[in-house]
């Protein structure tokens, strides 16, 4: 067991507990001394987590995936390990650390040695069965835990471990290489923000689809070649696909939208032989809908992509920190939570909120 030296480890601390649907509730709760840390745990110090869509879905029960309450949500944590209890672990106190969805897995079944963790039977997932990042002091897993390099804020670090990692891991299997068109419903959004730069990393242009116009100037801002606006537009489809230069639509659609009305047209504007990657979860009942004749007489894949493995994100941050890509973040109190969830719901709320832990 290590703990910090210089650092004194508080009896309590703030989190944001819910006890049923109905929400959550920021409240002083225990902090798991370092003598009380099970083995392959670090206690980490969260300074700050950004809010997913994700967390919304599951504090509010959607899903068919539902959280074991009491429990805390929040699954791009970032701070710095200040007790940790597990020898084998390279990890030490001090380490700038990372706390995404995937929350722990068993590292021994045939999809964590293939790198496919997050389909691991005994993965566990931060605010399902895991604590999640919405604490100030997080008594995280070791085996899921990412380091951050040095070059990069925390603040900017924590959204990439989840929508960053997750968006770059849907770039990856949405087969397409550089000089390509991909089209991003929901690019106004914390996944859609990243996806337009890490497409724009990866050599192609972008098709942003969201709505209203702080979103328009923040796509065209992170180098969106097209906008359109699913709100304004009549006929979405053709709009998608004059877009692209030949009209023939984009090669691939990377769904990072929450809502399934985004899915239905997605495999009508890709071209044929095009990709459409399933990233969004929206609430239980959606339904992905397609043409049998047509999807397969144009040789359209529907694809999905489920967060990313330990490498992904090791690479996502990597990207990040070395500049190629920024979230547009905007960095509030811990207090403001709930204030977050009502503009996600409004549709209020360009690029993505960090929540500093400590303010
Ligand atoms: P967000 O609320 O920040 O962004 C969603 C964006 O979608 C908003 O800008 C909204 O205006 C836009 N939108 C809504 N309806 C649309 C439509 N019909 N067409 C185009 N755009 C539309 O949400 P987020 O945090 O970026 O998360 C997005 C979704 O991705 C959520 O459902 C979340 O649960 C899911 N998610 C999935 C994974 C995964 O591993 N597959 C990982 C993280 C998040
Ligand atoms: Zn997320």
């Amino acid at each position: 067991m290590t703990v910090a030296g210089q650092e004194e480890i508080p009896k309590t601390q703030r989190a944001a507990v819910s006890d049923d649907a109905s929400g959550f509730e920021i409240r002083e709760i225990p902090v798991t001394q370092p003598d009380e840390l099970e083995p392959g745990r670090a206690l980490v110090k969260v300074l700050y987590s950004g809010v997913c869509h994700t967390d919304l879905h599951v504090i509010k029960d959607e899903w068919p995936l539902k959280p074991n309450r009491p429990s805390i949500a929040g699954h791009e944590g970032a701070g710095i390990i200040v007790a940790i209890n597990d020898p084998i672990s390279k990890l030490k106190v001090g380490d700038r650390v990372g706390i995404k969805w995937i929350a722990h897995s068993c590292n021994q079944c045939d999809y964590c040695i293939s790198g496919d963790e997050p389909l691991c039977a005994e993965a566990k997932c931060s605010g399902i069965n895991a604590d999640g990042s919405f604490m100030q002091y997080c008594p995280a897993y070791t085996s899921q835990l990412t380091k951050i390099p040095d070059n990069i804020p925390l603040e900017e670090a924590a959204p990439i471990l989840c929508a960053g990692v997750t968006v770059y891991k849907a770039l990856k299997r949405a087969n397409v290489k550089a000089g390509q068109w991909v089209a991003i419903p929901g690019a106004g959004g914390g996944l859609g923000s990243l996806a337009l730069q890490y497409a724009k990393y990866m050599g192609l242009s972008t098709i942003a689809i969201d709505t209203g116009a702080e979103k328009k100037a923040l796509c065209e801002k992170l180098g969106a070649s097209a906008w359109v606006d699913f709100k304004e537009t009549k006929d979405i489809v053709s709009a998608v696909k004059a877009a692209t230069p030949d009209g023939l639509g984009p090669q691939a659609a990377i769904i990072a939208s929450p809502m399934p009305e985004a899915y239905l047209i997605a495999m009508e504007y890709i071209r044929p032989s095009g990709t459409v990657v399933a990233v969004g979860l929206p609430k239980e009942g959606a339904y992905v809908k397609a043409d049998v004749f047509w999807t397969v007489a144009t040789n359209k894949t529907l694809t999905s992509s489920y967060v990313g493995n330990r490498k992904d994100a090791n690479e996502a941050l990597e990207i990040a920190a070395a500049g190629h890509v920024k979230c547009p973040i905007k960095v509030e109190p811990f207090d403001n939570l709930q204030s977050v969830y009502d503009r996600m719901v409004s549709g209020q709320l360009p690029g993505r909120v960090v929540l500093d832990l400590f303010k």
